[in-house]
């Protein structure tokens, strides 16, 4: 602690107790071992600027403010002799209360979260403090007290004064100033004077708070330190590749580093700076800055919107980043902006620039698109589903998995490209896994014939199909439901399997009726069937698959239409079925198994484990035969 004879005292003070949290935090804070404990200068410079913003959004409409004409700007001065550092401001300043409130009394939660997420986070966890909305006890690392003196915006206000001296409470009592703003003096721990220099100072803004959109005056001569230059306004070969990961993990405080930016600068049709980051994840972090989708919108630099969510399509709304242009009118309201038509002017350019993007990395990077294929794709799926107008435009940017390629991610046009001669449609089915897709009775005769079938098993998958009916001049099709004929392949080169004479064929449709009852609508022969004895498909007129599913995803009321069996005439285990007595136990227990096998690889079981005894009874008989 510092020496009582420079300790301030308050006259006339009132004294508060710190929130629990924030005790314990404070704790934390003024005993830590963070080696980067020159972030609390970044932390209350972010503080002066917020505040400085917030007056300038004033400004906008209300002219009865303090000190109108006093220069929006940020000074720091340093004591090198009592170890002190002073920042001021001319922001919006704040009342008594608000200093009671802001500073003491509120951000609990964060101060809690921070506590949680610094136990299981191993450095320097006070980098990323600011995220959990309580950067300002950051300086409780380097200083023995801090005293805040402020003035609020309003004409009418008076000057009030905080003082804190340590973990437990902060004292609350009236000031003499006369200007608008707000200004907090430092007295630094003896071992850390090191910062009560300009030298110091200066190299800490330029790392940190260069960006910081108002000018920070250090020193006696009251130099300029920070270039103020926002990174989007800065022409692209002055930005470094540092520089923009940076202002990335600035603005979403993602450990992660992005998967890609794009950083555009355009006067024609717009005005407009736009950088633009694709995330590495999918998945906000827990520490994410960003609680909402949407990018930063300024206007002439100054923050309109933190959350603009009409400046991308909604499919889009994982890009990060900040949109700024010259040309939107400075009006706090959304609608007024709205109604300029400008908003649709530079969502149009936007949109435009991220699926040219996205292309050329698609076509250039093929490793890193699908990176972003894997973490994003279900956006732009959802997209297809619902965008209508633009949907066409998504498609290039699709990519699946097929039962020829099932390793690799293929394009649409990489599918077409590969389809022979003749092929009418482009095939595809849907499943609830990439596996077992793969042994689906409705693939047989596709897998016979080597013909390429799309393998969609993500539940998106059936929503997409609604926006998806057609690619270039091929129909999509479901092969589960697909009459047309491929062209087969010729006569020589199929395997020759007899096929069960009709007559016997029909006796043994007619048991399977029998056995099956109600369970379902009809049972057939198809030439459909290769590897398989039977499938399930729907009787004609009925709700097509991907839309029972989409159905059953939505959790609507909806009953699975009872199917057709069809049996393959050519398989050993009809044969030898046949072969057994008609009236025979294992018999029927063999066609009740090889129904309930169908439900199973359709994922339509109602209860898989209800089959075991039936499966028992039949290896039972199996091993009685030997
Ligand atoms: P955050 O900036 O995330 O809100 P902080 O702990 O950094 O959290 O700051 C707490 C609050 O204190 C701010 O939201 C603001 O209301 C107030 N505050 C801090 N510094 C200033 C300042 N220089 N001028 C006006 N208000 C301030
Ligand atoms: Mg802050």
């Amino acid at each position: 602690m510092a020496d009582s004879s420079e300790t301030p005292t308050l006259e006339n003070g009132q004294s508060f107790s710190f929130k629990a949290e924030t005790k314990q935090l404070l704790n934390i804070l003024i005993h830590s071992l963070y080696k980067d404990k020159e972030v609390f200068l970044r932390e209350l410079l972010s503080n002066a600027s917020d505040a400085l913003n917030r007056l300038r959004f004033e400004l906008l409409t209300n002219q009865a403010v303090l000190d109108p004409e006093a220069e929006m700007c940020i000074h720091i001065s340093v004591d090198k002799e009592a170890g002190k550092i002073t920042i001021r401001d001319t922001g919006i300043g704040m009342t008594r209360e608000e200093m009671i409130e802001n500073l003491g009394t509120i951000a609990q939660s964060g101060a809690r979260k921070f506590l949680d997420a610094a136990k299981d986070q191993k450095g320097d966890f006070a980098q990323v403090i600011g995220q959990f909305g309580v950067g300002f006890y950051s300086v409780f690392m380097v200083a023995d007290w801090v005293k805040v003196t402020s003035r609020s915006f309003q004409p009418e206000a008076e000057a009030a004064l905080w003082f804190a001296l340590g973990e437990d409470n902060f004292q609350i009592g009236p000031a003499q100033k006369a200007e608008r703003g707000t200004i907090i003096e430092i007295k630094l721990k003896d071992d850390l004077t090191e910062f009560a220099n300009e030298f110091r100072i200066k190299e800490i803004i330029r790392k940190h708070s260069d960006y910081i959109g108002f000018p920070i005056y250090v020193g006696d001569e009251q130099e300029q330190v920070n270039k103020q230059t926002a990174i989007w306004r800065t022409a692209r070969q002055n930005v470094t590749e540092e520089q923009y990961k940076d202002l990335y993990r600035q603005l979403t405080l993602d450990f992660e580093e992005p998967l890609f930016h794009s950083h555009l600068i355009t006067d024609a049709p717009v005005q407009m700076y736009a950088l633009l980051y694709i995330p590495g994840k999918s998945e906000r972090g827990v520490f994410s800055l960003r609680k909402d989708d949407g990018l930063k919108l300024y206007s002439k630099n100054i923050l309109i919107d933190e959350y603009s969510k009409d400046l991308l399509p909604e499919y889009l709304r994982f890009i990060q980043g900040v949109v700024d242009s010259e040309d939107l009118p400075l009006n706090v309201s959304r609608e007024t902006i709205q109604a300029t038509g400008m908003m649709t002017r530079l969502k149009k350019v936007l949109t435009g620039q991220v699926l040219k993007e996205l292309e050329t990395l698609s076509k250039n990077d093929a490793e890193k698109y699908q990176a972003f294929w894997q973490e994003f794709g279900g956006f732009l799926k959802q997209g297809v589903a619902t965008s209508q107008s633009e949907t066409e435009k998504i498609y290039p940017f699709l990519r699946f998995k097929t039962n020829l390629h099932p390793e690799t991610w293929s394009s649409l046009d990489d599918y077409v490209g590969r389809m022979p001669t003749g092929q009418k449609g482009i095939y595809f089915i849907i499943g609830d896994d990439p596996k077992s897709v793969l042994r689906s009775p409705h693939l047989d005769y596709f897998q016979a014939q080597g013909t390429e079938v799309l393998l969609l098993t993500e539940p998106i998958d059936s929503f997409m199909l609604m926006g998806l009916h057609k690619f270039k001049d091929f129909e999509l099709k479901n092969v589960a439901q697909s009459d047309d004929t491929i062209p087969e392949k010729p006569e020589n080169e199929k395997e020759e399997t007899e096929k069960i004479p009709a007559a016997d064929f029909d006796t043994l449709i007619e048991r399977f009726k029998q056995i099956l009852g109600e369970d379902v609508v009809d049972v057939r022969g198809s030439s459909r069937l290769s590897q398989s004895v039977a499938r399930l498909v729907d009787p004609e007129g009925s709700l097509n698959p991907e839309m029972q599913r989409v159905y059953k995803y939505l959790g609507k009321d909806f009953e699975v239409s009872k199917k057709i069996l069809e049996l393959n005439p050519s398989h050993p285990i009809l044969k030898n079925l046949l072969a057994l007595d008609s009236q025979s136990e294992l018999q029927r227990l063999v066609i009740e198994q090889i129904y309930e096998s169908a439900l199973l690889v359709e994922g339509l079981h109602p209860d898989p484990s209800r089959m075991v005894p039936r499966v028992q009874e039949i290896i039972q008989a199996a091993l009685g035969k030997n």
